[in-house]
């Protein structure tokens, strides 16, 4: 996959050179180019920002040079801006993203984008929470790291992320790893037990405890299996007794 990253600090791209996606852009399992707006200003001072017409705190990012940017961009592939205005990203949203062969992804700063951009340039707003953050380079990192973790060769083991929470709508279950007592607490004795199915019956009576107690809200879509379904009947009757 590739990505355009549109971004008055190129630099933050860096962030992502590391762990799985820093190998994933080692392996050229990924591609990401840089784009600075900056360097479409018109003005000699390579401003990208103006205040806002009406008044009103903070300035504006002008539409002009983000939009010299974009014509600049032979493949531009779907075009998201990052915005605290966007639908909030969602696994679903991820999904459906890694149809594309490229996304270009816009970071803006200040009090926000002049909003004709948007309305010709822009395919999609996409925020990472109801809250404001001062750029969009962050949640732009987010969205092009759980992209990239999702395509293949980039995790080792590719079943990694099948079980991942909001894979088939539930959370994934506690996870625990050597020593087996830690501070007088012990691992689930049957984690132990070299049974693979009861291992199994666990993990995914975990999973769905853990959904039913934290995001019930996410039991309404989801997809089970007989026996998926089967353990969460049986959860949900003791619960209600
Ligand atoms: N004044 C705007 C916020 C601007 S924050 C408002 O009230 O809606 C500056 C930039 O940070 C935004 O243009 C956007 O690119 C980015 N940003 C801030 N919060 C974000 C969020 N929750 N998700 C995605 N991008 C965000």
């Amino acid at each position: 996959m590739r990505f355009n990253f549109v971004t008055i600090f190129p630099e933050i791209i860096k962030f992502l050179e590391f762990g799985v996606i820093g190998k994933a852009l080692e392996k050229d399992l990924i591609s990401i180019n840089e784009y600075n707006p900056r360097d479409f200003s018109k003005n000699s001072n390579k401003n990208i920002d103006d205040s806002p017409y009406g008044g009103g705190e903070g300035m504006v990012m002008m539409a002009e040079p983000l939009a010299s940017t974009l014509k600049s961009i032979k493949n531009k592939g779907k075009v998201i801006l990052m915005s605290p205005q966007g639908e909030n990203i969602t696994n679903f949203h991820i999904n459906s993203l890694l149809e594309e062969s490229t996304v270009t992804i816009i970071c803006g700063r200040y009090e926000g984008v002049d909003e004709r951009f948007i309305e010709n340039y822009v395919d999609v707003e996409m925020s990472v929470g109801d809250f404001v953050l001062s750029g969009g380079e962050i949640p732009a990192l987010a969205l092009i790291d759980a992209l990239s973790r999702k395509i293949p060769g980039v995790l080792g083991n590719q079943k990694s992320f099948e079980n991942d929470s909001y894979e088939n709508n539930l959370l994934k279950g506690p996870v625990y790893t050597r020593p087996q007592n830690f501070e007088g607490m012990e691992v689930p004795e049957i984690l132990l037990s070299g049974d693979h199915e009861k291992i199994n019956d666990w993990k995914i009576l975990s999973s769905l405890q853990r959904t039913i107690d934290r995001r019930p809200d996410l039991l309404d879509s989801v997809k089970l299996t007989k026996k998926q379904k089967k353990l969460l009947d049986n959860l949900l009757s003791k619960r209600i007794l």
